[in-house]
């Protein structure tokens, strides 16, 4: 068929299976970077950077959010992000070099290392004392929300962003996602976070899936009662709802105009139905 394993994987709409197949980066690889002499390296690191590094490259989670709520769970990383930041940079690079280079692998590295950049960027620019406390104020600026947008302004920006600046251009991928964001005015959905989910994961996945509307988690089964925007815990739903309780009743308000839109398109088909009979 010419596919590989990965494609076909995300073909069928398998994107746990696409990450497993594609996921080769080991601990051994990241412990390479951060010790290139063993314990003879001049600059010894603790296992945990070695841990969170691996974890942050092979997961499959690429939405700001997540990344940063990981990077909340250990904050001492911010004590080394030079170092982050370069060993993300060096998989990434590898990633573009090997021999099966990956263009799935590729783009989900640089969005992850992207996110990373900027949020040390404003984590620096804040020169907070306390980095976890500092890590959540990004979250929060990222799912800034106002009751006329259906879309996070700063975090539309900065996946868009995370998009155009992906070096590796000849990739059909990059290509194709570049084009479908740009016919897409800023602020209108799809987000750039929905096509990059199924530039990774295949088409299926946006048709089967709903997101978690905190961090980006496929298969969100909670949900606000009233607008039924999906969440994938309590937790995300409470870190939200600053934001969400000034928005519910607009989504409220589109959601029952997008229903009453697809009514009307069956309404439609029905009738065209009846005139082809
Ligand atoms: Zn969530
Ligand atoms: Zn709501």
């Amino acid at each position: 068929m010419g596919k590989t394993a990965s494609e076909l994987a995300a073909f069928v709409g398998q994107h746990e299976c696409v990450c497993i197949i594609n996921n080769h980066i080991s601990v051994d690889e990241v412990e390479k970077f951060l010790h290139p002499d063993g314990e003879k390296s001049e600059e010894q690191y603790p296992p945990e950077l070695v841990l969170f590094i691996h974890d942050i490259c092979k997961s499959h989670r690429v939405h700001p959010v997540a990344i940063l709520l990981r990077l909340a769970q250990y904050p001492d990383a911010l004590k080394y992000k030079k170092k982050v930041l370069y060993v993300v940079d060096r998989v990434f690079e590898r990633q573009l070099r090997c021999k099966e280079s990956n263009e799935v692998m590729s783009l989900k590295l640089w969005i992850i290392l992207h996110v990373l950049r900027e949020a040390i960027k404003f984590i620096e620019e804040k020169n907070e004392k306390d980095p976890a406390t500092v890590v959540t104020v990004y979250c929060k600026f990222l799912l800034q929300m106002e009751p006329d947008q259906q879309v996070r302004p700063n975090l539309e920006t900065l996946l868009r962003n995370a998009v155009r600046s992906f070096p590796y251009h000849h990739s059909l991928l990059f290509e194709t996602l570049v084009k479908a964001i740009a016919k897409v005015p800023f602020m209108s959905r799809p987000t750039a976070y929905e096509f990059i989910v199924q530039s990774l994961f295949g088409h299926r996945i946006l048709a089967c899936s709903k997101f978690c509307a905190t961090c980006g988690t496929p298969n969100a089964d909670k949900k606000c009662p009233n607008c039924k925007f999906p969440y994938c815990s309590r937790d995300c739903q409470k870190f939200d709802w600053v934001f969400h309780k000034k928005c519910c009743d607009s989504i409220k308000g589109w959601n029952v105009q997008q229903e009453e839109q697809v009514m009307s398109i069956e309404d439609l088909q029905s009738q065209l139905g009846q005139i082809n009979v």
